[in-house]
């Protein structure tokens, strides 16, 4: 799949669109989702055209997955979520349905978030 520039997340990228910014640095930007399902729910983004997770593992370089993966982490340990836990979760494509094709990993917490997925969804 290519990547659409036009997309939502690259809009913010550019500024088009605003964004409630927690985190940015030199690969990653992560704002607050815009319809939260928990008290607190983050988008982590790569600053990296990359389509989804399936992309940005195969083709984005060690330093921005470094600097990705540490991000979430502390943006996690920052909003004083690492104590009560949290999850993380990517949703790639139509079996995830995925909604924007730009990689974007939410972090939820804030409450406790029941069952990894739910139970008759097998
Ligand atoms: P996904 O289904 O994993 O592609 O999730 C896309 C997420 O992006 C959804 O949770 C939306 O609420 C969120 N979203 C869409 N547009 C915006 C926006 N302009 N600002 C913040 N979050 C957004």
């Amino acid at each position: 799949m290519a990547y659409d520039r036009n997309n939502v997340f690259a809009r913010i990228l550019r500024g088009e669109i605003p964004c409630s910014k927690v985190h940015e640095d030199e690969h990653v930007l992560a704002f607050r989702d815009i319809n939260p399902l928990t008290p607190t729910h983050i988008l982590v983004i790569p600053k990296g055209e990359y389509v989804s997770f399936d992309d940005f593992s195969e083709k984005a370089s060690d330093a921005e997955i470094g600097a990705f993966c540490r991000a979430a982490g502390r943006i996690a340990r920052d909003l004083g979520l690492a104590e009560s836990g949290y999850r993380i979760l990517a949703n790639h494509g139509r079996h995830a349905h995925q909604e924007v094709p730009h990689f974007h990993l939410h972090i939820f917490g804030g409450r406790d978030l029941g069952r990894m997925v739910p139970k008759g969804l097998e």
